[in-house]
């Protein structure tokens, strides 16, 4: 396989104990081996693997392809069998932008006008005039990594605001396959929402430029559109019915925003489909202007009955998040307080020592709250969010929580920094045990919190296991990352019986089992559970007309009998041993 392949495709194809070893892991808790892993140089590379793989198929029937850019997915969405198609060594550049949007529509009007075309043909690696700050768009391949994405566009003023608590690791493919979205998700939405178009290769080896166009144009358009058209025309009111009533959701292939106000619009639905229905080598986002003042209103809550009420009068002010962490993680974060000073300067890490203080006082004190609730506000100038914090603490204060106002940018990152890192604390610390990401997820209403959140503990309080929970509450979306120990023999038990229990209750609350991390392999085997049998059957019918032959990340959104999608299948690769050198 290895050397027909090598005859076409430019980049590199590794076979190397090491390097299989190594992407037989992303985030989450399997492990499966892949036979290769390839490198694309560029999008020839992928058009010509992929028509490669598909005129194959029947030689070598496990034969399927893995998009993978970062390898930071917690559900198994990165990992495959076959062949894994890493996008971060090479298709990882600026292809264009920023530019305001405006330059984009006006375009054609313009170079009217301007027959030389100057501004329309200002790109990449050029210097950014001094544009007011507008919305924007960048043009970018999927393997440029957050971190380098976001140095250009905080350079112009602009933010993709749907960035995760991952940024720091993950890529831009990556957030495009799962529809990724963090802590601003809440007022600014998720990946979704900023996908203004992308190429895509599908399974002919083609690659096609994505993007909306109105309904009625869709007779001139190829057989894939008419055919997705019909399908999500046919089952109408099915599809309705079966929305989840929660502010996110990253389960099933997102059939509900493809058709909205006469506009037919392909990449709502590509968009967090885990690369099972093509692959993405060029993503357009919209990116728009960042906040210049904000601060945090940190709320200590003893008792969690009013936390839905609670919610619900915080969100009429509009933050630009609501957070939370519980008092676990606080523990956790000041038992390894040292790992917050790492890569800051002298300064900057007094101040932020001394802005640990009242944390430490409350270890001395045992009095660590239940749930630390972080409200962020943000506008032009400090006393315009000092305002808002200040009517927020006004209009709470009958529900007699402590609250603290952040005095400065140290105290803020402390809350954020335990927070974001609430994961990694778990991850790096405790011998013996590895988090075990499988209930990651769970979203419901936030006005069901209040009840939800006891029972859920009731569920876990019957198992010996430490866990922490942090999360999104302002739209009712929590991550629980237990620590489990993989050497004993019932821990593949408890993983699937809690992932069953849990799901159960989020279904009571008509939740969804993955606001943001997605299906992968880990999920997979729940979505009926969600679903229901018929809109199983759409999603079946959706990757059919893309898919056909199964060639694109087989097990993920529809299980499969060999490569994942079933319990059985998670049995079989939880990953035992793992090398923490291969560790994302
Ligand atoms: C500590 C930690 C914190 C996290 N926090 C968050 C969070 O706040 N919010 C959140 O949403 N997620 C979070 N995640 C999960 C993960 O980081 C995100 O989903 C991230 O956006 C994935 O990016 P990646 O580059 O690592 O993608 P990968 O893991 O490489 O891939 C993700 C999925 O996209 C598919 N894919 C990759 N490239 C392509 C392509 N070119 N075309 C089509 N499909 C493709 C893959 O097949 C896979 O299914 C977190 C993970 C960790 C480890």
């Amino acid at each position: 396989m290895k050397s027909e392949i090598q005859k076409f495709f430019k980049g590199e194809v590794e076979d190397d104990e090491d390097t299989l070893q190594k992407y037989s892991h992303d985030a989450s808790l399997l492990e499966v081996r892949p036979k290769l892993v390839l490198f694309p140089k560029d999008s020839e590379d992928v058009k010509n693997l992929v028509k490669w793989v598909g005129e194959n198929k029947s030689r070598y029937p496990d034969l399927s392809i893995t998009p993978r850019c970062a390898g930071t997915d917690m559900s198994g969405g990165a990992i495959g069998e076959s062949i894994i198609l890493d996008f971060t060594r090479y298709m990882n550049k600026l292809i264009g932008g920023p530019l305001p949007i405006d330059e984009v529509q006006n375009n054609i009007s313009k170079k009217k006008n301007n027959p030389e075309g100057k501004r329309a043909s200002y790109g990449a690696g050029q210097k950014f005039r001094n544009y007011p700050l507008v919305p924007s768009y960048i043009t970018v391949q999927p393997g440029m990594f957050y971190r380098d994405f976001e140095k250009i566009t905080l350079g112009k003023g602009l933010i993709l605001p749907c960035y995760t608590a991952s940024k720091s690791i993950n890529a831009m493919g990556g957030m495009f396959g799962n529809n990724s979205a963090g802590e601003r998700t809440l007022k600014y939405g998720k990946t979704e929402d900023y996908i203004l178009s992308t190429k895509v290769i599908f399974a002919d080896g083609v690659e096609r430029t994505i993007k909306p166009f109105p309904l009625n144009e869709i007779s001139e358009k190829e057989e894939m559109y008419k055919k997705i058209c019909d399908l999500i025309k046919q089952n109408e009111e099915e599809i309705k019915l079966a929305k989840p009533k929660v502010h996110k959701n990253s389960a099933g292939y997102y059939v509900w925003n493809v058709i909205q106000n006469n506009i037919f619009d392909l990449n709502k639905l590509l968009v967090g489909s885990q690369g099972t229905l093509g692959i993405v080598t060029e993503i357009t986002f919209k990116i728009i202007p960042n906040n210049k003042y904000s601060k945090l209103v940190a709320i200590f809550m003893n008792d969690l009955s009013p936390l839905g009420r609670l919610v619900d009068e915080i969100l009429e002010y509009s933050p630009e998040t609501l957070e939370a962490y519980d008092d676990k993680t606080m523990k956790l974060a000041v038992k390894f307080f040292p790992d917050f000073l790492k890569n800051k300067g002298l300064i900057a890490m007094t101040r932020f020592a001394w802005s640990f203080l009242p944390e430490f006082l409350m270890t001395i004190n045992g009095g660590f709250p239940k749930l630390i609730l972080l409200a962020e506000f943000a506008g032009d100038n400090d006393k315009i969010v000092n305002d808002k914090c200040v009517k927020l603490v006004e209009k709470i204060k009958d529900f007699r929580l402590k609250v603290h106002i952040t005095k400065n940018q140290a105290e803020a990152d402390k809350y954020w920094d335990i927070r974001r890192e609430s994961f990694a604390l778990l991850r790096k610390h405790i011998k013996g045990m590895r988090t075990a990401p499988f209930i990651d997820d769970i979203i419901v209403r936030p006005e069901f919190l209040p009840k939800f959140l006891p029972e859920l503990n009731l569920i876990l309080s019957k198992y010996d296991l430490l866990y922490t929970l942090a999360g999104h509450a302002g739209d009712g979306n929590f991550h629980i990352i237990p620590l489990m120990d993989f050497s004993r023999k019932d821990t593949t038990k408890i993983i699937i019986e809690l992932g069953k229990k849990v799901y159960d209750l989020v279904m009571k609350y008509q939740g969804s089992i993955t606001a943001e991390h997605n299906d992968g392999l880990i999920r997979t085997p729940f979505l009926e559970k969600m679903y229901g049998e018929n809109i199983i059957k759409i999603f079946t019918e959706i990757k059919k007309i893309f898919d056909s032959k199964n060639i694109f990340n087989p097990g993920k959104k529809i299980p499969t009998e060999h490569m994942g999608g079933t319990k059985e299948y998670i049995a079989m690769h939880i990953a035992v041993e793992h090398d923490a050198r291969h560790a994302v």
